[in-house]
């Protein structure tokens, strides 16, 4: 019965964490939905870049965070 319970209780905290996710990434707060939010300078380090982002509604700050999925070649250089 234990496991059942806590295997339900993982799911529930996975559809969190999509929910969460997806709220970010449609670039509203991710506590009141307000799409009134700024960002501040984004800071890039090794593959990884992150922004602070406020919410002009409800004053919340959360940070998004992004992963380098991809490079492309956009100019060859002179060798
Ligand atoms: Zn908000």
């Amino acid at each position: 019965m234990e496991k059942i319970e806590q295997i339900i209780g993982d799911f529930a905290q996975m559809a969190r964490y999509h929910e969460n996710h997806l709220t970010i990434n449609s670039g509203k707060c991710p506590q009141c939905g307000s799409e009134d939010i700024t960002g501040g300078p984004v800071e890039i380090d090794d593959g990884h870049a992150y922004q602070d982002v406020d919410c002009s509604k409800c004053d919340a700050v959360w940070r998004d965070e992004y992963t380098l999925h991809g490079m492309q070649l956009v100019e060859e250089g002179s060798i």
